[in-house]
């Protein structure tokens, strides 16, 4: 059990960031064992095809359930869509399997929870599954689909010293950049204030390129500006929204606004943000207002929802 590692929710982000872990796990010890699970069988299935066709050496298998996995591993690794998902994994498998482990087992278990979500939700589960007696922290990343698969991930780490201190080794297995923000929930907190500036900013820069251009601006001009003055930003100047509008080709608009992060993504984040916010009584009138408009897209534009968020650039100009 001690050398057994278990990833579950095998989606766009999992898989690769499963594969860095498992192959970087495997490449320090031939006996290090893996187990993968996922709602969706087929995802599991496919995972382990194509990570044993690459590393025909690797012991890996696939768990009926989440409770399977724990059962047989000392670390889990989660990177579901969103609270419901970690509410159920923890909720239904995970905390019922920690407490049919011995106090030895239970103490040597560390949960990892990639997932961006809720902060009250991640702490109540991180909670309970220290009073089962095993580690957990939050760990939600920054870096993207591109990040996960070049291992360059950001880790926004939340819970107690000793624990960031086991998970940090494991996590640089997937990242470059591994920060302790605080206790339990920390790292969401940070991860969801970093996504409320990254929300807001891509809606004004589409609104400044469609603006400029209604002027007669040249978008590649109006980009330079922007983005060797006051108002650059990650938005502008790597997520333009305007083909063209860089000199590079690679900002998703540049092919029909495919891959990077999700509209719908955007607006599950915007919604984290606006909920926090209210429990806290934290004023979010830009925050509030991104929100409606990714909703917005997502209602009247379907076909925007799985596209990169710079997609809302087509909303606003109603092409
Ligand atoms: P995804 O939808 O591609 O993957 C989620 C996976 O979880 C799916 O394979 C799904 O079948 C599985 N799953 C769902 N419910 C499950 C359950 N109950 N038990 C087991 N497996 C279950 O999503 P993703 O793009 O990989 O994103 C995962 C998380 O990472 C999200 O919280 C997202 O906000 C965050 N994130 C994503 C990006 C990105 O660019 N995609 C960047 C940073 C953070």
């Amino acid at each position: 059990r001690s050398k057994t590692t278990s990833f579950i929710g095998l989606g766009r982000m999992g898989s690769e960031m499963a594969t860095n872990l498992f192959s970087k796990q495997l490449a320090a010890s031939k006996d290090a064992q893996f187990i993968v699970c996922d709602a969706v069988p087929e995802a599991a299935q496919y995972f382990r095809d194509v990570f044993t066709k690459k590393y025909p050496e690797a012991k890996l298998t696939i768990a009926e359930s989440p409770q399977e996995a724990l059962i047989n591993s000392s670390t889990i690794v989660t990177m579901l869509p969103s609270s419901p998902q970690v509410k159920e994994v923890y909720g239904k498998h995970i905390i019922p399997g920690l407490s049919t482990l011995a106090p030895d087992a239970a103490r040597d278990t560390l949960c990892i929870d990639s997932t961006t979500l809720d902060v009250d939700v991640a702490r109540a589960v991180a909670l309970e599954v220290g009073s089962k007696g095993a580690r957990m922290v939050d760990a939600p990343v920054s870096g993207g689909v591109t990040g996960a698969k070049a291992g360059t991930l950001s880790f926004l780490v939340g819970g107690p010293e000793a624990s960031f201190n086991i998970a940090r080794p494991i996590l640089a297995l997937m990242g470059q950049r591994i920060i302790h923000c605080g206790g339990s929930g920390a790292g969401l907190g940070a991860k969801i204030c970093n996504n409320l500036v990254l929300g807001v900013e891509q809606i004004v820069v589409g609104e400044a390129m469609l603006l400029g251009q209604k002027l007669g601006l040249d978008p590649a001009v109006l980009a330079s500006v922007i983005n060797s003055s006051t108002g650059a930003c990650w938005s502008s100047s790597v997520n333009n929204p305007v083909p063209s509008a860089l000199p590079d080709k690679s900002p998703p608009c540049e092919r029909n606004y495919d891959g990077g992060f999700a509209t719908a993504l955007m607006l599950k984040d915007m919604g984290l943000a606006t909920d926090i916010a209210d429990k806290q009584q934290s004023a979010l009138p830009l925050g509030k207002a991104a929100e409606k408009i990714y909703q917005q897209v997502v209602d009247e534009r379907q076909e925007l929802a799985r596209k990169d968020f710079s997609s809302t650039y087509l909303f606003l100009k109603q092409d």
